[in-house]
This record gives C-alpha cells, sequence and structure tokens, in this order.
C-alpha cells in the first residue's frame, strides 16, 4: 500500500462503494410491510401487538409497549418510577441527549454522574455521592452497546430505595453476567430508530416486568387514558398524557427485522472480533474494552486517540478531528458520535427548559451544579473518540472489518503527514 495519506493526495485504502448501508432490507421485510398496508389497520394495529408481545418474550420481559421512540420510552420509564415535579434523576455526563432531556419532559431535574474512562459508562463508583434526599431515580445508560455492572447499580438503587430506568436504545441483545439488558433494572428503553441493532425507521419499546408500572406507562403512552387502544376506551383522560404510540407499518417493519436480529448480533460480534484483532500493535490508539461478565453488542465501535503520545493534549478535539478526517478520505465509515458532553448543553448550561427557570427554579426544586469542570472524563473521552457502526454491521463481513482496520493503520503509521 502506497504511504501517502488519501487526504494528502495518495490512493484511498478502500474503495468507494465497498461499505453497504444499514439495515439489510429482504423479501420477508418486504412481505410484511406490504401486508400491513393491505391490511387497512394502520394505527395501533395487530403488528403493534404482535411486536410488543414478539420483543418481549425475544428479550425476556414481561411486558412491552410499542412507542414512536425510544426517547418516548424513556419519558414513560421515569413517570412508570413514580418521578415527578422537582425530583432528582440521576444520569450519566455522556449520552444521548434524551436520556437527560426526557427527565426535564417530567419537570425533574437532572443530576449528572461522570463516566468512566475504561468503559465509557457511567461511573458507578462516583453514584452514591450524586444521591440527595430528593434524588427519585437513576437513568443507566448501556452506552455503544457495553452493558452497565447491573448488580452494583441495582445494589446501591435498593439500599437507598431508588429506581432504575436502564437506557438500552443502543444495546439489544447486550448482557451483563449472561442476563440481558432491560431485564436487571425496573423498566428499560429500547429504540428502534435507523441507526439501532433493530431498526423500523423510528419507533421505541418500553419494557418492565411490573404491572403497577405498565399502567401508569401506558396511560402516558395514550392520552392519559387508562386503557389500550385494542380495550373498549373510554375516552376520559385520568392524568397528563402524550401521544407516544407506534403505527403498524412501522410495527411490521420491525417485526420483520426482529427475526433477524440474532443472526446481526453474531455477525457484528464476528466483524468485532477481526476489527480488534487487526487494530492491535496501532500506533496512539486506545482500543474498547469488554469487561468480565459484559457481553458487548458492538452498537458502536469506539476508538480514542491517545493525545498524550501524540503530543496533541492542549488540542485533542482539534486534532482528533484532524485524524478523523484523514481516516474518512481513505474511505473508513466513522465520525464523532457526541462531540459535546450533556451537562455542556446550551439547555442546562442556561437552563431554559420551560422559560422562567422552570423546572429548576420550582419550589419543588433545590439548586444544582452543572459547572463543567466536575465532569473531566466525560470530556476527555468526547474530546479523544471516534466511532464505527455500519462498517462492522451485515450486510458488510470481516473482510470490511480487515479493510477498516487497514486504513485506520495506515492513517496512525503515517500520522507526521498530519501534524503540521
Ligand atoms: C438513540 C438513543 C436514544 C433515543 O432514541 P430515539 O428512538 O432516537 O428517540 C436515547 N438514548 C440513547 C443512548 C440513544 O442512543
Amino acid at each position: 500500500m502506497e504511504k501517502r495519506l488519501a487526504i494528502n493526495g495518495g490512493p484511498r485504502a478502500i474503495p468507494e462503494g465497498t461499505i453497504q448501508p444499514w439495515p439489510p432490507v429482504d423479501a420477508a421485510d418486504e412481505e410484511q410491510v406490504l401486508a400491513s398496508l393491505r391490511g387497512h389497520q394502520h394505527a395501533f394495529g395487530p403488528n403493534c401487538q404482535a411486536f410488543q408481545e414478539e420483543f418481549a418474550a425475544w428479550n425476556g420481559n414481561r411486558y412491552a409497549i410499542t412507542t414512536n421512540s425510544g426517547t418516548a420510552a424513556l419519558h414513560m420509564g421515569l413517570v412508570a418510577c413514580g418521578c415527578g415535579t422537582g425530583d432528582e434523576v440521576i444520569v450519566p455526563a455522556y449520552s444521548w441527549s434524551s436520556s437527560a432531556t426526557c427527565v426535564m419532559q417530567h419537570n425533574c431535574i437532572p443530576v449528572f454522574v461522570d463516566i468512566d474512562f475504561a468503559t465509557m459508562n457511567l461511573d458507578v463508583d462516583r453514584l452514591e455521592e450524586a444521591i440527595t434526599p430528593r434524588t427519585k431515580a437513576i437513568i443507566v445508560v448501556h452506552l455503544h452497546g457495553l452493558p452497565v455492572n447491573m448488580e452494583r447499580v441495582m445494589a446501591i438503587a435498593r439500599k437507598h430505595g431508588l429506581k432504575v430506568v436502564e437506557d438500552a436504545c443502543q444495546a439489544h441483545g447486550a448482557r451483563w453476567r449472561g442476563k440481558k439488558v432491560g431485564t436487571w433494572g425496573d423498566c428499560a428503553a429500547f429504540s428502534c430508530n435507523q441507526n439501532k441493532l433493530l431498526c423500523s425507521g423510528e419507533g421505541g419499546i418500553f419494557v418492565t416486568d411490573d404491572e403497577e408500572m405498565l399502567a401508569k406507562a401506558q396511560s402516558l403512552w395514550s392520552f392519559g387514558e387508562s386503557r389500550s387502544p385494542v380495550e373498549s376506551r373510554d375516552y376520559h383522560v385520568y392524568a397528563m398524557g402524550w401521544m407516544y404510540r407506534n403505527n403498524d407499518l412501522t410495527a411490521a417493519f420491525g417485526r420483520a427485522q426482529l427475526r433477524k436480529l440474532d443472526g446481526y448480533l453474531e455477525a457484528i460480534r464476528a466483524s468485532a472480533a477481526v476489527l480488534t484483532e487487526n487494530l492491535q500493535g496501532v500506533p496512539h490508539l486506545i482500543l474498547p474494552v469488554e469487561p468480565e461478565g459484559a457481553r458487548h453488542n458492538w452498537y458502536n465501535y469506539t476508538l480514542r486517540f491517545d493525545m498524550e503520545s501524540l503530543g496533541h493534549v492542549h488540542d485533542a478535539s482539534a486534532f482528533r478531528y484532524k485524524l478523523v478526517e484523514a481516516m474518512q478520505a481513505e474511505g473508513v465509515d466513522t465520525g464523532v458520535w457526541q462531540g459535546y458532553i450533556l451537562p455542556a448543553m446550551t439547555v442546562f448550561q442556561a437552563k431554559n427548559g420551560y422559560g422562567k427557570g422552570c423546572p429548576w427554579d420550582c419550589p419543588h426544586a433545590a439548586p444544582v451544579d452543572y459547572s463543567l469542570e466536575r465532569f473531566p472524563v466525560a470530556q476527555r473521552h468526547c474530546d479523544t473518540h471516534t466511532g464505527m457502526t455500519v462498517p462492522l454491521r451485515p450486510p458488510n463481513g470481516p473482510e470490511v472489518a480487515r479493510l477498516t482496520a487497514a486504513a485506520i493503520r495506515k492513517v496512525m503509521e503515517n500520522v507526521e503527514e498530519l501534524q503540521c
């Protein structure tokens, strides 16, 4: 391979058109969606009912509710846990925005905890110091598909009488000590957005084993009523409700994809192993880990650059973007997943939720501190990472993983070409 980097005019390491888009769609998906279209039950129809039952069975939960997003399922989780005005909810300082904004949707106050660098997940050692008399629940995020140590989280939660919502939006099929995520906490949220491992376009799933929590979530999900669309409704609104229901076409697509999910998970795991094997010894890279007890689903294979050995500690994020650009020029499908830590986002720094200081200035709330120096680990991760999703997923196979590793190696072994 010629050494000159593609970004400097050299040849691309991965030919254009090599990486195929996610998810694979075949005749089974087409048939299922077409049957829904022809069935004339387009709102909450039979595919929605079946999708709920099939997902609950697949994941090992008693109940599932299909929603129009993972964010809706998270909001339902908070309400199912009994969270309300002024209650504090603990969330990791680095995640997707709605892991934290769902808290404000119910007038609750997000309290951020820094992450652990190795796992990129909430630092369980820092969990207890964030608990106050107002804390009601913890949202644990299994970020990028790596499960959090749920035995420790549940032990801390039970000791302090707190509920736990698992944000499993990226973590379909991930396991902690052999038990699937979404079966550890009091309830959980999955996403079925385009980029997730179970794709239905947009969509989400709320799961729980608790009948009372199911009823609370179901009420929020459908206008604040007490009955689901398949029961005889009285159209009476008992509590504040949203309209978070899924529709039949989307559920039909989700059902067809669910039948292939176990196969996808196996293929992605195999590609991740090939990537890891072929990235051994590449300079300046920190490879992702799978700690003992965890089974990653490799939703996002995330690299960090060692900015100390690169000599770029003080301009880490800028130099990281340069490295990512050089990799993209080689044809690597990689990118910065989230360029801001959560507390740094304007909505939290300016506390501009519902306006006039609400919910933070509500008489039922206590002041919280969003000073950024409290989250140094999240910031370091944020400034030094790049992630990969599609290259590991079918229809792409191990050859794409090998090509990807070779292209990354090319950039990192010729990094002086970028140091001007
Ligand atoms: C995608 C995602 C969500 C939100 O899911 P949507 O279906 O897009 O609403 C929440 N949390 C995490 C960690 C996610 O990755």
